[in-house]
């Protein structure tokens, strides 16, 4: 579904991604680990069209994305839920709901959407007029992903769900992007800096340093890797 070939990406003079080659198959959940400034955004905001690639190729269901305008691609059916979710704290649940279907033409659909987000979600049914900014973060995170799966998107990218969340409101939440996998057939691109949960979801795994690739192997495989133990698992 996704092909990333050779990508580049320069901060001004610094380099975050050095060579990217990464392949992300059709209804898989792939994760990409890393330690704090390994480049893990950066890709994502690279595939968005967020962060321009300087050189290499992006490919979405052979179609070529690289450097396409972000709506464009977001039209095209990647969605991404950043880092620090983002949510806009003025705005109602519904309406943060709303900002994920702009793009939609199936209105008749869209309602039957939102019952599915709040069947995943119930705390947000309740919550669904209070403002975006008063939820708690895990509420938040809740809303982030739901935001974005108002979109309907093909491709979902995940930017840290686990950051700052305790941790039963994370396996919460990795329950629930299992579940937006199998049942809705979504790929997802995860992006972790909490390896142990990540690779346990994940299909398949890519390790990055500092803006290349030094590994990549099945979720399994990778939990059992000496080398993976030791940098990301703290064993
Ligand atoms: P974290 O897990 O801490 O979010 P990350 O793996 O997502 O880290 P990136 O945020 O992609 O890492 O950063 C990759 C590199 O690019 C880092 O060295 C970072 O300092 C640098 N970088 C990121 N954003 C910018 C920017 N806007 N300007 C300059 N350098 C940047």
């Amino acid at each position: 579904m996704l092909k990333i070939r050779n990508v580049q990406t320069f901060y001004g003079k610094i380099q975050a991604l050095k060579n990217i080659d990464m392949d992300v198959e059709k209804g898989e959940i792939i994760t990409l680990i890393g330690a704090n400034g390994a480049g893990k955004s950066t890709t994502l905001m690279t595939l968005c069209g967020i962060v321009p690639a300087a050189h290499g190729t992006i490919e979405l269901e052979g179609q070529n994305i690289t450097n396409m305008p972000p709506d464009r691609i977001a039209a095209l059916g990647i969605s991404q839920v950043p880092e620090g979710r983002r949510i806009f704290p003025y705005l109602t649940v519904m309406e943060n709901l709303d900002m994920g279907t702009f793009l939609r033409k199936d209105h008749a659909q869209i309602k039957q959407d939102y019952d599915h987000v709040f069947e995943l979600f119930p705390i947000l049914a309740e919550r669904r007029h209070q403002p975006g900014g008063t939820l708690s973060g895990g509420e938040q995170q809740m809303l982030a992903i739901s935001r974005a799966i108002m979109s309907k998107p093909k491709l979902l990218l995940l930017d840290e769900p686990s950051l700052g969340l305790a941790p039963i409101i994370t396996s919460r939440i990795f329950d629930i992007i299992k579940k937006i996998n199998r049942e809705s057939k979504t790929t997802i691109f995860l992006v972790e800096q909490n390896a142990n949960l990540a690779l346990q979801v994940a299909d398949r795994g890519y390790v990055m340093e500092t803006g290349s690739i030094t590994m990549t192997d099945t979720g399994a495989n990778l939990l059992a890797n000496e080398d993976v133990k030791k940098a990301y698992l703290g064993m």
